[in-house]
């Protein structure tokens, strides 16, 4: 797929890949076997009809395409830009065992975009979604959804708590099935980690504001600046009328390193330094309110998608040279491969098998430095990976002026605990049962915020999945 030429694309925040042409879409699309019974749909937690959406591209019916791909998904642009189609649907697909897979990802990134173009006589500022458009229900590109409310008259109410890619696809489908939904964000953007983890030139926020318009457009309203815990308690919610609760809260807990100088000035958690780029848009001060620091030495800690999201905005904010450090190998590395090379085309440094044992201070309070000794790898842990071993008097100094921990994150603690009927494991994630059903009754779960994988795909098809349990839970009238 073309992409922004890396010496150009680490000066702006504009998206580094651009995306197939529609004779590049059907080229690729024709390399599509149309298996039956096909692979490679097993590998989708949303169930897309995969070789039925590639089939429409192949004849150049990119609005049938566009609808197969709504049937199972409101987020196709977000998904075709950031699931790790590698070890999904692409992963399974018949083609992959002989050479490279059918590039389902790029091909609904395609069609999804294809839509997006078709409403381009109308501008994102006028989409705002009036009330009055929830019993015909169309998408912003003006394209019927097939799976629209049906004119059902709405009259039982469902809240949804966070509005990441679990709590919207939570919204969409019950939506869909003529539930009345509201979902209370607490921030005051909509979108979760896509709004304010995964930054503008992996995932553009027009493409995110242009899919949340489409679920308003199904009828779902959202309030935001609403901190479910704090302005309202779960509760408050079932007084309100609520009949059931979807908590799609996530994981915004940083972790850290715990070592001494970790509360040093100009040291961040991958979560906040993100956010104030992403979300309060540091990047344009003092055009807009909120600071961050263009550090010329920076290092990255941790190897996933959060850190090597982390060290592209350093480089982007004008960094000098950014480093991501690893306590593993390159081969333990969890961020996307597509990222990792990216990464390195920009000219991101890796160091390997190597941890920070403690930061150093300068005169003014701000990290200068940081201590690190050199790592080995041991037996297999219970992560599955090599255990990373301290090799002993193999410290060594690296100069840095800006740190930023990208070490994992856990689950949002603050709902429950103002909820002690929510039963949680030990980590914190809630308790959940097969259909998402949390232990208080009413109320389920997903994405983040329950144990398992954290993709974006995942949270989606914890938020499917929730939203079929709620609908049956509520036509048993309430009960389990
Ligand atoms: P979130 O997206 O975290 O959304 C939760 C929402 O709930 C937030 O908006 C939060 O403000 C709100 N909330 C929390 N508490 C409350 C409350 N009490 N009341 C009201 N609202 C509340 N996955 C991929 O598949 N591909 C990627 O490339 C990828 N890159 C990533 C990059 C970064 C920087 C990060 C942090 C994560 C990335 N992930 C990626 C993981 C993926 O984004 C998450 O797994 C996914 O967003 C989880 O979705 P969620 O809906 O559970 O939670
Ligand atoms: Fe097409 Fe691959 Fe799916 Fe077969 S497995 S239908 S070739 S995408």
């Amino acid at each position: 797929m073309p992409r922004q030429r890396p010496e150009e694309r680490i000066r702006n925040f504009q998206e580094v890949a651009l995306g197939y042409s529609a004779e590049e879409a059907k080229e690729e699309a024709k390399r599509c076997l149309e298996c039956s019974p096909a692979p490679c749909k097993e590998g989708c937690p949303v169930e897309i009809d995969i070789p039925g959406f590639i089939s429409h591209i192949k004849e150049g019916r990119f609005d049938s395409a566009l609808n197969l791909l709504w049937e199972k998904n409101n987020l196709p642009a977000i998904c075709g830009r950031v699931c790790p189609q590698e070890t999904q649907c692409e992963a399974k697909c018949i083609l992959s065992k002989k050479g490279e897979p059918s590039a389902i990802g790029r091909l609904e990134r395609f069609v999804a975009d294809w839509g997006i173009s078709q409403k381009s006589k109308v501008s994102l500022g006028d989409l705002e979604s009036p009330r009055d458009e929830r019993q015909s229900p169309k998408s912003p590109s003006g394209i019927s959804s097939p799976l629209g409310t049906r004119g059902k008259v709405r009259t039982i109410k469902v809240a949804v708590v966070g509005s990441g890619p679990a709590g919207l696809t939570a919204a969409a489908d019950l939506s869909k099935i003529g539930y009345k939904i509201t979902i209370f964000e607490s921030l005051h953007l909509p979108g979760g980690v896509l709004r304010y983890g995964i930054p503008e030139f992996r995932l553009p926020k027009r493409v995110l504001d242009f899919e949340i318009e489409g679920i308003k457009r199904l009828g779902v309203e959202i309030r935001t600046n609403m901190l479910i815990g704090k302005v309202f308690t779960l509760k408050d919610l079932f007084k309100q009328k609520y009949k059931a609760i979807f908590i799609g809260t996530g994981a915004g807990l940083p972790r850290f390193l715990n070592i001494p100088g970790e509360n040093l000035n100009g040291i961040y958690s991958a979560n906040e330094f993100l956010t104030r780029v992403n979300l309060m848009k540091a990047n344009r001060f003092p055009e807009y309110d909120t600071p961050v620091r263009r550090g010329q030495k920076v290092a990255v800690l941790g190897a996933g998608n959060v850190a090597f999201d982390a060290a592209r905005v350093a480089l982007r904010l004008g960094a000098e040279e950014v480093t991501i450090t690893y306590r593993r190998s390159e081969k333990e590395m969890p961020a996307r491969r597509e990222e990792i090379e990216h990464a390195k085309e920009e000219g991101l440094k890796i160091r390997l098998l190597t941890l920070p044992i403690r930061f150093l201070e300068d005169e003014g309070g701000w990290v200068k430095g940081m201590e690190c000794i050199r790592m080995k790898l041991g037996e297999i842990d219970e992560s599955g990976r090599r255990r990373p071993l301290p090799i002993e008097g193999s410290q060594f100094m690296m100069e840095v002026d800006t740190v930023v921990v990208a070490i994992g994150q856990g689950p949002n603690p603050l709902l429950p605990s103002y909820t002690p009927d929510l039963k949680t494991t030990p980590k914190g994630h809630l308790l959940v049962d097969e259909n998402g059903a949390t232990s208080m009754p009413g109320v389920f779960a997903g994405g983040d915020i329950v144990p398992g994988e954290a993709t974006v795909i995942d949270a989606m098809g914890h938020g499917k999945r929730a939203a079929r349990a709620i609908d049956r839970y509520l036509k048993r009238g309430g009960k389990r």
